[in-house]
């Protein structure tokens, strides 16, 4: 993408009504425009973010063997007063009349809606066992939306259900989620930590919530810090081995992590002292074993074998696909603006022309365009007719990780300059050279493509 062609409406003063760096940094970058309290338009660099978020969840997930679809965002009540929800839900729940005075709902969540379908197509075990999921905007009337995307009204959730026949084989289901959101993070650059957590209104016996450590996390959270210590990284992992996933599960989940819901102080206090730790983290996700709760409420069964019909047992797992990109830059970020993880910056590096209209630097920027967007990359090239400093601050601003800066003095001498945005440091390299480092820091980093 040529800048000078693209819709990157950047802010110089920093807006007032952001507290918190992440939201600051959205507005300031031109990713985001609110509409209302606590929803937002997603300009283009955010909607490219978010949508290489989205990419990744669902790569992820089916990975895991879960099955992709998409439910709608507005729900009929009676559903929700099968389950016995729609009372208990409370204010939170934005309730709508259609023109018959239909009573229906802004899905803030879709346990009953997912138990609707598997109830009206799945009756056999043999179809077990079987885990839905979408990616879909939720509504929820937060009483005090703030922090911009990270607690919104309107947000954009993954949210995935596993049904089957035993508690044992659910959770399965549990340690799978686990196993897959931990490698979710891990790839958008991220260290998500799972933490003992309560089942809310959604209930259940186990719930883990991943928790991103940041100072302005709205959640209290205490820990043995040899958590920290602990990455998935690039193992290979079978989803369907009961033992494998059962042991990541072991390895993330036993050392002490725990939100204030759950927090046990004499548990806390067994840890050395040099390990404790309390701090804040940033909810991305939460995985629960709910049981049987909503299939007997909605009548979702299956016949094993011969016997009587049974309700199945289920979980649900969500992941805060919006919240997400708040989380990262909370995360990834320093003075001048945003510090984006390969995995989902959305421009892979940038290119800047020192001086535009000067033949020889044009013509190296566009080769270097080329030669990148033929890798399968994609470039941001500052083709405007602006100072150089004003282009780098733009570029730090919108935190691409690499930036390649193209003058007429370097060209004299054959080079350009290769720069990371993560360390400031900066080499001199041929063009070729440049564009074959940059392609080789994007092999351990597949992206999905992107918009
Ligand atoms: P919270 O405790 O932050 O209100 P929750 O526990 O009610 O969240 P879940 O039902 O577990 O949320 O939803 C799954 C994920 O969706 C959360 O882990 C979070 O990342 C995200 N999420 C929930 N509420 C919001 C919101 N208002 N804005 C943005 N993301 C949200
Ligand atoms: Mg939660």
């Amino acid at each position: 993408m040529r800048l000078s062609r693209y819709f990157l409406p950047v802010l110089k003063e920093n807006p007032s009504e952001a507290q918190i760096v992440s939201h600051r940094l959205m507005l300031r970058a031109g990713m985001i425009k609110q509409s209302s309290a606590g929803i937002y338009s997603w300009l283009p660099l955010g909607f490219k973010v978010l949508k290489k978020i989205e990419g990744i969840v669902h790569e992820e997930q089916m990975r895991a063997g879960h099955i992709p679809l998409l439910m709608p965002t507005m729900q009929p009540a009676e559903l929700w007063k099968e389950s016995g929800r729609y009372d208990d839900y409370g204010e939170e729940m934005l309730r709508i009349n259609d023109r018959h005075g239909r009573d229906m709902l802004f899905g803030p969540t879709n346990e009953e809606m997912i138990t609707d379908i598997f109830r009206a197509h799945v009756s056999s075990y043999k179809d077990l066992p079987l885990t839905l999921y979408h990616v879909q905007w939720k509504f929820r009337d937060e009483i005090r939306p703030r922090f911009g995307v990270m607690r919104g009204r309107e947000f954009l959730m993954k949210d995935g259900y596993n049904f089957d026949l035993t508690k044992e084989d659910a959770l399965h289901s549990y340690n799978r989620h686990l196993v897959s959101y931990l490698r979710t993070y891990e790839r958008m650059g991220l260290q998500a930590i799972p933490m003992r957590a309560d089942g809310g209104p959604i209930g259940g016996d186990y719930t883990h919530e991943f928790l991103v450590l940041a100072e302005t996390g709205e959640s209290e959270v205490f820990y043995d810090s040899a958590v920290t210590d602990l990455t998935f990284g690039d193992r290979e992992i079978d989803y369907d081995s009961v033992e494998e996933c059962q042991g990541v599960l072991e390895e993330f989940t036993t050392k002490y992590a725990r939100t204030d819901e759950t927090h046990d102080e004499a548990l806390f206090n067994e840890i050395p002292e040099d390990r404790r730790r309390v701090a804040r983290g940033i909810e991305v996700g939460q995985i629960f074993y709910f049981g049987t709760k909503y299939s007997e409420a909605l009548g979702a069964t299956v016949q094993p074998g011969d016997g009587k019909p049974e309700p199945v047992h289920m979980g649900s797992h969500g992941i805060g696909v919006s919240r997400l990109l708040g989380a990262i830059i909370e995360a990834n970020h320093d003075d001048n603006g945003i510090i984006w993880p390969e995995g989902v910056t959305p421009f892979h590096c940038g290119i800047v022309n020192l001086k535009q209209g000067d033949e020889a630097a044009d013509g190296a920027c566009d080769d270097l365009y080329k030669a990148l967007t033929a890798a399968g990359l994609d470039p941001l090239y500052d083709d405007r007719k602006e100072r150089a400093g004003g282009k780098f601050a733009t570029m730090d601003l919108i935190g691409l990780p690499w930036r390649i800066t193209v003058g007429p003095r370097g060209l004299k001498n054959g080079v350009v300059e290769l720069t990371s945005r993560r360390t400031g440091e900066s080499e001199e390299l041929a063009p070729e050279a440049a564009v074959a480092k940059i392609i080789e820091v994007y092999k351990d980093h597949p992206t999905p493509r992107g918009f």
